[in-house]
């Protein structure tokens, strides 16, 4: 039985039919108490406490995930994310006490949350539970009803996330659609308050166009090409370790943040090679093709767009280590390449996969015109003992996010925005920033009908004038002149 028969369409009727519910639900107020954020969140904690099992084999169907890596980096950020939300969302939610000017005087401000809406969720398949259900934490926390729309290339989880979410949470405000391009188009067709999209670039244009239909605001996380650069005169061995467990031990390379090429110096690159070789046998062994330790590629179009990667005429030739591949069980081995040429397509599109490519330059100050003469990336890492290097880096290289001395751990981070810049994205999550991307910060001035200044309303005097000039001057005694020369 084919997959259409089975399945239930999801098209324009359904996506209205849905959104109605849901505009419903929203405007009833239900979402946006205390009580029902801090409800739906627990909910979300339960679906990780209690169904770790089948998340992990979800996701080792879907990739061969570890159950390590399962468990390190799907679970575990989520359950802090919840466990973070739940423990700040009074303080959170609390009116911000602002400053106000003399124009007003006398009055008071404060900047109060409040929810958007009813906010779409697009997810990508390579963390496919984290990042469907990271965004909806800070969607409830705020107080929307939310639609989640996760990838269709990790079906057993997406198939697992419709489940849970059905048991678990409020289903008059948040509900999982699953499909592909279909069931998403007619999804962007409806007016949402905000979109929060994760995946690749070309596809965040036709949601970005889809939403400026409507004027609806949204958050791309994309991706980009992530450089590592390596100085020399460091303890080579922990970085090489730390590239590998941000590259092949963060879902074999098909990570957002996974180092996609290394730049160091032309003398030091064969260095850097030895010790990554080093490493990578010791971790997964002589045969990387057969290590459980390593997800598999997720499925044969990633496959094919990798190997056409490696394959180039001008790029194959310059594998140093690893090159093998296992078309059937859709395995790559981790394979380093040096010196491959700039205008390859390995350098050139974003690889998300086992490939690392390093290219070398004169002095290691160069590596940062390298990085910014091309599109900005989602992370840029540095690893290095020198003061000044990481100064220049930290302020002269624009990327997303940057870590000194490791990959990838700054997702980890909660209170640093995870977001991209430029062709990586717009907008960021975490923590408080998810809260605050699914809010909109309220401006609210109060003032009393006591102390009515005359000064705004004609007739416009050349009295008011003065003084109006003394106010926005700071003129203390051009104001005191002004009001006693008032009429
Ligand atoms: P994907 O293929 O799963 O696509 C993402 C989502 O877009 C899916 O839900 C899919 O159904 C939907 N989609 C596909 N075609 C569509 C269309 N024509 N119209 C509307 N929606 C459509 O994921 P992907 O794009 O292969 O993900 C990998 C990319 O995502 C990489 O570039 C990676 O760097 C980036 N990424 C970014 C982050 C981040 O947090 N910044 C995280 C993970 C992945």
């Amino acid at each position: 039985m084919g997959s259409e028969v089975r399945m239930k369409v999801f098209g324009a009727d359904e996506a209205s039919e849905l959104m109605k519910e849901l505009r419903i639900t929203a405007a009833s107020g239900r979402t946006r108490s205390y009580d029902w954020r801090v409800a739906q969140l627990k909910n979300l904690l339960k679906i990780c406490e209690y169904h770790e099992p089948e998340i992990v084999a979800a996701l080792r169907e879907d990739l061969s995930k570890p159950e390590l890596e399962s468990i390190l980096y799907e679970v575990a950020i989520l359950k802090n994310s919840i466990g973070l939300a739940l423990k700040e969302l009074k303080h959170w939610m609390m009116p911000e006490k602002a400053k106000t000017s003399i124009t007003t005087f006398p009055s008071s401000a404060e900047i109060v949350p409040e929810p958007l809406g009813v906010v779409l969720l697009i997810s990508a398949w390579n963390y496919p539970f984290l990042l469907s259900l990271d965004p909806l934490v800070g969607a409830v926390a705020a107080g929307n009803a939310a639609v989640l729309k996760p990838s269709e290339i990790s079906p057993a989880t997406s198939s697992l996330l419709a489940k849970l979410v059905g048991e678990y949470m409020d289903s008059s405000a948040i509900r999982v659609v699953e499909g592909a391009v279909a069931e998403t188009t007619a999804l962007l067709e409806q007016k949402w308050d905000k979109i929060f999209y994760t995946g690749n670039g070309r596809i965040g244009r036709i949601v970005m166009a889809a939403a400026a239909k409507h004027l609806t605001p949204v958050v791309m996380e994309l991706g980009g090409k992530s450089p590592v650069v390596v100085d020399s005169g460091i303890n080579l061995q922990v970085a090489a370790r730390r590239i590998i467990a941000g590259k092949w031990g963060c879902n074999n390379g098909q990570a957002c943040i996974s180092p996609d090429y290394i730049i160091t110096t032309e003398d030091y690159a064969p260095k850097v090679v030895d010790a990554l070789k080093g490493e990578l046998e010791a971790f997964y062994g002589k045969n990387p093709l057969l290590s459980k330790d390593l997800s598999r590629i997720v499925n044969s179009n990633h496959f094919a767009r990798l190997i056409k990667l490696l394959d180039e005429d001008k790029v194959s030739s310059k594998i140093v280590y690893g090159g093998e591949r296992d078309s059937a069980n859709l395995r790559i081995a981790p394979t380093i390449l040096l010196d491959v040429p700039r205008d390859s397509l390995i350098m050139t599109e974003e690889i998300f996969g086992p490939l690392l490519p390093i290219i070398t330059v004169d002095k290691l100050e160069d590596s940062f015109d390298v990085i910014n003469s091309g599109t900005k990336p989602l992370a840029a890492y540095l690893f290095t003992n020198d003061k000044k290097l990481k100064q220049k880096f930290v302020m002269t290289v624009s990327a997303g996010g940057l870590v000194v001395n490791d990959t990838t751990v700054h997702v980890a981070v909660h209170t640093l925005p995870f977001g991209g810049v430029g062709e990586s994205g717009i907008g960021a999550y975490h923590g408080k920033f998810s809260f605050d991307a699914f809010s909109h910060k309220k401006a609210v001035l109060y003032r009393s009908l006591a102390g009515d200044a005359a000064i705004r309303y004609p007739p416009y005097t050349d009295g008011k004038l003065r003084l109006l000039k003394a106010m926005i001057g700071g003129n203390i005694m051009g104001i005191i002149r002004a009001l006693l020369g008032f009429a």
